[in-house]
């Protein structure tokens, strides 16, 4: 490739966030992410107007993984393309773009089952049905490894990041080394101030390969992620930043890691703590966000720690 292809951040609102998406302006158009239902209609499409670009052109929607916040307004940017943009995404992560329920599975799988919340599934199925703009087949799924042809000589090359969950790829733009890697590098976590991911040895192997193989020079987020003293990156970094932001993912991760493995050699304890019965992990780590909040990024996380841990004793 000759010449760098610009990309514009698109935000649409979401409550009192933003919800981020990318727009890779190449001879064949594509997003990355999609923030939610409302995000294609009041977000994106006035933010391309702005630039001159209109959504009906967009040719490709690629999702780096199945959240909601991420696929929720897949199926209305792809009616406002006529059906004609190709919607990516991995094959583990296609059932939370196939259907609403599968969120509602994921929720009950992981930190549903420390919440005690009796309303908990009710509200992730409330939820998903808000914010999910339509249930939908995607029209190319991946595995990791393909290479996808923008137009020209635009190319952008799949990698499975797996562990935030088991679907998380970043889209790399062949060339500019511009990596769009949606919540595969989660710092200290968002809102919340916690990382969140599923599998924790795949998110560590993710981190690995993102710093030592990818080398982004251009770093785009899913959030602005937090550093450990709370102010936030934003979603786009430049090489240094997201040199940092990397080694600073694998910093905490470990320290997470230790945490969660003395936690749970000692054998979690029912207390009545909102972090039991983790709690010994909240205390080492002087995590004092309230945990109960969507989506709960600490008990998925460790939830996470735990099927590991039971997996390799
Ligand atoms: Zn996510
Ligand atoms: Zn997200």
């Amino acid at each position: 490739m000759t010449r760098a292809v610009p990309v514009h951040p698109l935000v649409s609102p979401w409550g009192r966030f933003g919800l981020y998406s990318f727009y890779i302006d190449a001879p064949q158009p594509a997003i990355v992410d999609t923030g939610i239902a409302s995000s294609p209609a009041e977000g994106m499409a006035p933010a391309l107007a702005a630039i001159g670009r209109r959504i009906e052109d967009v040719r490709w929607i690629l999702l780096t993984h199945g959240h909601i916040d991420h696929v929720g307004g897949a199926y209305a940017l792809w009616e406002m393309t006529g059906r004609r943009a190709q919607v990516v995404i991995h094959e583990a992560d296609a059932p939370f773009l196939r259907s609403r329920s599968a969120h509602v599975a994921e929720y009950r799988a992981g930190r549903g089952r420390y919440l005690r919340d009796p309303e908990g599934e009710a509200k992730v199925a409330a939820a998903a049905d808000a914010v999910i703009s339509g249930e939908m087949e995607p029209t190319l799924l991946v595995r990791g490894g393909e290479t996808l042809s923008l137009g020209g000589d635009v190319t952008v090359s799949v990698h499975p990041v797996p562990g935030h969950t088991p679907g998380s790829v970043a889209y790399v733009l062949d060339g500019q080394r511009a990596a769009f890697t949606g919540d595969a590098v989660q710092v200290h976590g968002a809102a919340n101030g916690f990382p969140g991911y599923t599998d924790p040895r795949a998110y560590r192997d993710g981190l690995e390969y993102l710093r030592d193989t990818v080398r982004p020079r251009h770093l785009y987020l899913g959030h602005p992620y937090r550093r450990a003293d709370g102010t936030p990156y934003g979603v786009e970094l430049d090489e240094a930043e997201a040199r940092q932001a990397l080694s600073q993912s694998l910093d905490i991760e470990s320290r997470v890691a230790r945490a969660a493995c003395d936690c749970l050699r000692a054998g979690p304890q029912d207390t009545d703590s909102p972090y039991a019965p983790f709690e010994p992990v909240a205390e080492e780590l002087g995590y004092t966000g309230d945990p109960t909040l969507e989506p709960s990024p600490f008990f998925t996380t460790l939830a996470g720690y735990r099927t590991h841990f039971d997996r390799t004793p």
